[in-house]
This record gives structure tokens, C-alpha cells and sequence, in this order.
């Protein structure tokens, strides 16, 4: 999709593609451009943006023809990144290039993006895994090493940075993995269907966005052996923010999650239904989850506060799953750290209390 004058503005593709001919395998185009980022060159196969006469098109570009010899990719160079090394990342040029068109013509948008529900899922997921391996790096290594004569984990500052941190890890599985099984549901149930479609790019924001900072503080807990190259919390540290800029960046995403209310209030609704199912167990919970239902009908004069608003969804939703199925006294911590008048934006300012061991050793222990 991303060509050197935006990828976040799709409607601005430069590439062309011209009809050829009706064949065996379906509406032939040859595709003329270049593609500014284009992972994984050693793929089989890619979806690709053209414009063709009735507008912006998707295609499906074979790496081989049908008959064995090597489509017209070229690969210009490849990215020197500042992490996700190990899968490459190119620039690429068409010429003439054998596709073949992928849905309606003129289209190619609404397809291509079609396809992007599931890995906006799996970087909601994958960001949610790349904390907690973060966050057992950090346990180990605060575990193991002493200061002060005392084990790291045990001295009260640190131990309420890895609370916190433990908190924040197990809301983020949480809340991706509800929005897994909205999507095993996508066509047997409305309601997962409706969440899914606004709770992903929730997830995705959220999960995505603050993976850096967790990784951070995280790579902290190491002190400097976390910042040299051989500790792999250098790796997780570069890898952070990536997920977090493909397949749509978080202003992207709090696009999105607008964009799906907008068109469907039957979104919003579901996504407050889904909030009101975790109601009574917490009363701060309640408060701000109705507060949240009030703000989700407001009128806005354009999309300036949505950030703050899909903050807010992020947390309720990761709030509710804790309620549910979290450790009580962990949920009603997290519920009074982030939903309560106590959220800070810095990792280790939870109130103190001998509830914070407790909370540190339940993240220790390797559950299957
Ligand atoms: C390692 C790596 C691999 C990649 N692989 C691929 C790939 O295989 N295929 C592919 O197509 N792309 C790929 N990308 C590109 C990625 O999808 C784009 O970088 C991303 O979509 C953003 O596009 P852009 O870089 O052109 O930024 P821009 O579109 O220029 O946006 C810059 C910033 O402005 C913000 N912004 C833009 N419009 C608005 C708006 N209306 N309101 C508020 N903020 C706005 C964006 O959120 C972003 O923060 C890859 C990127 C990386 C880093």
C-alpha cells in the first residue's frame, strides 16, 4: 500500500495498473509504480493498491507466473530499520507487472482494508505478548539481583514499578484476547460482530501504544545491562513501536473507532453493553463507565479528542475483563489506577500496600 507520498492517505495511491485481458485467472492487469515500503520481498504472493479507470483498485501480485519464470518486482533496496530485523522490509518498482484484480474495481480500499481486521488482531496480540516477555525478563532479573541487601523485587519503589507493570500486561492480554473471541464470533453472534469491528482498532491502538513505554520501563528494571545489544530487552525495546505504526497508525486507529460509530451506532451501543455486563462488581468502575457511555453520545466538532476518548474505551474494556476474570483484588487496583482519581501516566505509582508482593508473585508464576 505505502508509497513515498503517505500511506496513511490511501485515496493518494500513484501507481497505475492497465487492463490487459479477461484470462483463466481472472481480470489481468499490468501494474506500473513504486511501493516506498514493501515487507517480506520473498513472499509468494502480495496485495497491492493501483489506480486503474474506475479508481483505486486492489491486486493480487504472484512473485512467479503461471508459467514458472519471475514476475516484474524489482526490489530497489532494502530498509536499514531500527528493529524488526529479521523480517526485511523493501522499496520495490513495478513495471508492467502481471496481476490479477482482487474484488470490484475501483474499490480497492474497502478490500484491502477487509483484510486488515485480523492483523490489526494480531498486533493487538502480538504487542500484549512482547510485554509480558518484557515483564519476565524484568521479574527474573529483579528477582535474582540483590541491592541493598535485599532482593530487587522486594525494595517497595521497585516493587510497585513491577505491579504496575504486571497490572498493565495482563489488562493488555485481556482486552486482545476479548477481542479474539469477538472475532471467533463474527458471524454467529451480532453483538461480537459489532465489537469486533470497534474493538479492534481499540485493542490494536491501545495494546500498540503502549508497548514502547512498558518496554521502557522494563529495560529500566535491567539497568544498563538492559541497554547493551547482548540482553535480548535491547531487541524487545526496538521492536516496541513498530506495531503501533503498521496497518494503521494509532491516529489511524482512533480514526477508525470512530469512524465505525459513526456509521453504525449499533457499535457504540454494543461496545457499552459490553461495559454494563461487568457492572456491580466495582463502584468506581460503574461511575466511569457511565460517564463513558454519556461521552461516546456527545457531539464533537471534529476528531481532536479522540485519542483521549479511545484511551478511555481502552481502559474500560481492559477494566471489564479484569473484573471478570482477573484476580479480584488486581482488578479493583487496576480499576482504581487507571478508571480512578489515582491514574498517573508513570509506571510505579500505585498506592502503596502490602497487596503489591502478592500481585508481583502471581506475575511470576508460569500459569499453562
Ligand atoms: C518496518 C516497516 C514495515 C512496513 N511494511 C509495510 C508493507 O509491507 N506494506 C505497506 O503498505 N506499508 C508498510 N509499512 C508502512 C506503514 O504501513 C506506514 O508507514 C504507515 O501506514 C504510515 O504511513 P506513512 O509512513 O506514510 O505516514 P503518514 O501517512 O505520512 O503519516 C505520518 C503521521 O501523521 C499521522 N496522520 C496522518 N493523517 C492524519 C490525520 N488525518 N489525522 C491525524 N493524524 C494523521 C499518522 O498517524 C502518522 O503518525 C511498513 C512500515 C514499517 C516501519
Amino acid at each position: 500500500m505505502t508509497e513515498k507520498q503517505g500511506g496513511s492517505d490511501l485515496r493518494e495511491t500513484q501507481t497505475t495498473a492497465r487492463f490487459v485481458e479477461r484470462g483463466a485467472h481472472g481480470e489481468i492487469y499490468a501494474i506500473t509504480g513504486h511501493k516506498w515500503f514493501f515487507s517480506v520481498p520473498v513472499a509468494d504472493g502480495f496485495y497491492t493498491l493501483a489506480q486503474t479507470q474506475s479508481g483505486v483498485s486492489c491486486l493480487f501480485v504472484p512473485r512467479l507466473l503461471p508459467d514458472g519464470s519471475a514476475n516484474r518486482v524489482h526490489i530497489q533496496r532494502l530498509k536499514d530499520k531500527c528493529g524488526n530485523r529479521s523480517n526485511a522490509s523493501s522499496e520495490i518498482e513495478y513495471h508492467d507487472t502481471w496481476s490479477i484484480l482482487v474484488g470490484e474495481e475501483g474499490r480497492g480500499i474497502r478490500e484491502i482494508l477487509s483484510h486488515a481486521h485480523l492483523t490489526r488482531l494480531d498486533f493487538a496480540v502480538g504487542s500484549a505478548g512482547l510485554m509480558r516477555q518484557a515483564l519476565s525478563l524484568a521479574l527474573n532479573h529483579a528477582q535474582t539481583r540483590t541491592a541493598f541487601g535485599k532482593p530487587m523485587a522486594e525494595l517497595p519503589m521497585q516493587r510497585n514499578v513491577l505491579a504496575d507493570l504486571a497490572l498493565e500486561s495482563e489488562a493488555a492480554m485481556l482486552g486482545a484476547f476479548r477481542v479474539a473471541r469477538a472475532t471467533d464470533g463474527l458471524q454467529t453472534s451480532e453483538h461480537e460482530r459489532l465489537l469486533a469491528r470497534v474493538a479492534t482498532p481499540v485493542m490494536k491502538f491501545w495494546n500498540c501504544q503502549r508497548a514502547p513505554s512498558f518496554t521502557y520501563e522494563c529495560l529500566q528494571v535491567h539497568g544498563g545491562n538492559g541497554f547493551i545489544m547482548e540482553n535480548p530487552m535491547a531487541r524487545l525495546y526496538r521492536e516496541a513501536p513498530l506495531n503501533s505504526i503498521w496497518e494503521g497508525t494509532s491516529n489511524m486507529m482512533c480514526m477508525d473507532v470512530l469512524r465505525a460509530m459513526q456509521r453504525d451506532a449499533n457499535c457504540r451501543d454494543a461496545f457499552v453493553d459490553e461495559l454494563r455486563a461487568s457492572r456491580g462488581l466495582n463502584p468506581t468502575y460503574d461511575r466511569s463507565t457511565d460517564d463513558l457511555a454519556d461521552r461516546l453520545c456527545a457531539r464533537y466538532p471534529d476528531d481532536g479528542h479522540a485519542r483521549a476518548l479511545v484511551t478511555r474505551m481502552a481502559h474500560a474494556l481492559q477494566a471489564a475483563e479484569m473484573l471478570r476474570h482477573g484476580d479480584a483484588a488486581a482488578a479493583d487496583l487496576f480499576v482504581q489506577s487507571r478508571l480512578g482519581a489515582d491514574g498517573a501516566h508513570v509506571f510505579g505509582a500505585l498506592p502503596s500496600s502490602d497487596g503489591l508482593s502478592r500481585i508481583v508473585a502471581r506475575a511470576s508464576v508460569i500459569r499453562h
